[in-house]
């Protein structure tokens, strides 16, 4: 469908992406979710075609690309149907390294991001923890400063890439807790190398995303070189606020791509399959449910296009970005669930494509803030929005 966001610079890119992934990636990615990992050689070919650097600055070699670019990419990403892969890739080249870009200094980003852009060193974001995930004034992972270093203990939870990464951009207590129980003060964010001594980590088995490598990483009294702060001591907060916004309309880009992907199989089953005489496709009972699908994702789409719109404006659109994870990431589940049962028993089978669909579309729910918290930001927005008249018009 052509589209005001995306010109013929972007179509070409769009078609040069499609075929990488397809040569390179789709052929092999149902190995590496058996084996739990992206190779190393695989990172590497992202980095020399410039996809973990779309939005990084040219000075870290990256692209400087329009946010548009992004779009592209993720939902070229998505479409591979491999959520374990677009969760590794993601995780890397927008969530975790975006925190060098926004406010690491030269010497950090030199060190850290011109390394990550190439492929070369692979990065993991640790913010979760086994007694704190939405609620980020639980975090109790303490960093405490000892001459030139910091001493960190504490587990992170969850971590995607923990398992195979050379960083981790981790959020750290730093400073007391204040302004009551959901306080937000004392949190800074800090780059730990994965070789340093007393970094730790141990594989988790999810029930998708497979191939992200899934780790509890843990920090005994590890001495941490000070100038691994990111940014200023005891604004993390801040700048998880900031970098949250992108990782939800990342998350919604790569779940409009995996629906794609998602509907473009079930509509080729259908099509293909056979009962008592005809197609499965030409049963009205089925092409209404298609239908109904096709037409959630593509207000979806417009949903996504306009917040990346609305971000590459230099918006924050928080509550866009709350709704465009929320409606992307259950309508992935409700497609995956439907392909699942159109296919039968042939969607049962644990290699199926519906399965598998189903098994990543669940994370997506949870992870980068699940869907009682994105319904609490809009809501909440919702309901304080001044009265028609009373005031400069809230933005819709
Ligand atoms: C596959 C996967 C990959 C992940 N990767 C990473 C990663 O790379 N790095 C990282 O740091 N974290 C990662 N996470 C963790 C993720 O960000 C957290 O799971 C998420 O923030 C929720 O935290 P929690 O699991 O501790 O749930 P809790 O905070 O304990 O919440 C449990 C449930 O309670 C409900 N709930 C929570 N808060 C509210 C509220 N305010 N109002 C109403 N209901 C609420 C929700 O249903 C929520 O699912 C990942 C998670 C998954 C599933």
């Amino acid at each position: 469908m052509r589209s005001p966001y995306f010109d013929d610079g972007h179509r070409e890119f769009r078609a040069e992406v499609r075929a990488f992934l397809t040569a390179e990636v789709m052929p092999y990615a149902a190995g590496w979710e058996e084996r739990d990992t992206v190779p190393a050689h695989v990172w590497k070919q992202f980095g020399e075609r410039g996809l973990l650097g779309l939005l990084h600055p040219r000075a870290v070699g990256g692209g400087e690309r329009d946010l548009f670019t992004s779009v592209v990419f993720l939902e070229e990403l998505g479409r591979t149907g491999f959520g374990g892969l677009r969760a590794a890739v993601s995780v890397h080249a927008y969530m975790a390294t975006q925190y060098l870009s926004m406010v690491g200094g030269q010497e950090l980003c030199g060190a850290y991001l011109v390394p990550a852009v190439r492929g070369e060193s692979l990065a993991a974001l640790a913010i979760t923890e086994p007694g704190a995930g939405t609620d980020l004034s639980g975090l109790g992972t303490t960093a405490v400063r000892e001459g030139d270093r910091f001493m960190v203990t504490g587990t992170k939870s969850m971590v995607s890439n923990g398992m195979t990464a050379d960083f981790f951009v981790t959020a750290v207590r730093t400073g007391p807790v204040t302004g009551g129980p959901r306080g937000t003060t004392g949190l800074s964010l800090l780059v730990i190398d994965a070789g340093l001594p007393g970094v730790g980590r141990a594989g988790r088995r999810t029930l998708g995303w497979r191939s992200a490598g899934t780790a509890t990483v843990t920090f005994d009294a590890v001495r941490v070189p000070a100038g691994g702060l990111i940014g200023r001591l005891d604004h993390g907060f801040y700048y998880l606020m900031r970098g949250l916004q992108m990782e939800r309309l990342v998350a919604a880009t790569l779940a409009v791509g995996g629906m794609d992907r998602t509907l473009d199989e079930l509509r080729a089953f259908l099509r293909a399959r056979d009962v008592g005489g005809d197609a499965l496709a030409r049963k009205q009972a089925l092409v209404h449910r298609v239908a109904d699908l096709a037409t959630d994702l593509a207000a979806a789409r417009q949903l996504v296009h306009h917040t990346a719109w609305l971000f590459g404006q230099g918006e924050l659109p928080a509550v866009e970005c709350s709704m465009a994870k929320l409606h992307t990431t259950e309508l992935a589940c409700r497609l995956a669930d439907t392909a699942l049962q159109l296919q039968g028993s042939h969607g049962y089978l644990e290699s199926s494509f519906a399965a598998r669909a189903q098994r990543d579309a669940r994370a997506a729910t949870i992870a980068a803030g699940p869907s009682e918290v994105m319904r609490d930001v809009i809501g909440r927005a919702v309901l304080n929005r001044p009265a028609p008249g009373a005031g400069p018009a809230a933005r819709t």
